[in-house]
């Protein structure tokens, strides 16, 4: 059975809860393009960051971090593949919804997927 688990100290399921429903569904099809690849567990360390910490999109309940510790050519399968199929905005296409990022003070100093969704990107969703 595939195992989500939440970096202790920077997130919790709390607020997995409170997170963009449209960044949720993205999460979650990025967990099962994991599964479809025979990938067992995966481990998001970074969900909603303070106001004060964090001005950006992680502030705003629209950002997700999972940690890359499955194989580079799987993270960089999926990170296309959501790009083309769930556009970050219509209206700006060089912003995309997944960015391969190294680390910050969230990211135990590892490479992570970081996944963001803007309101238009998905249409008739917020
Ligand atoms: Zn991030």
């Amino acid at each position: 059975m595939f195992k989500i688990h939440l970096k202790e100290g920077t997130c919790d399921w709390k607020q997995f809860g409170e997170i963009s429903p449209k960044l949720g569904m993205i999460v979650y099809y990025v967990m099962g393009r994991l599964v479809d690849f025979g990938i067992q567990e995966a481990t998001i360390t970074s969900l909603i960051r303070p106001k004060d910490k964090d001005c950006g999109i992680h502030a705003c309940m629209r950002a997700a971090d999972i940690r890359i510790d499955f194989p580079m050519d799987i993270a960089k399968k999926i990170e296309q593949e959501v790009n083309l199929l769930y556009p970050y905005d219509i209206n700006r296409p060089l912003y995309k919804t997944i960015i391969m990022h190294s680390s910050d003070d969230y990211n135990d100093n590892g490479i992570h997927l970081h996944i963001q969704v803007h309101k238009f990107g998905i249409k008739g969703n917020k």
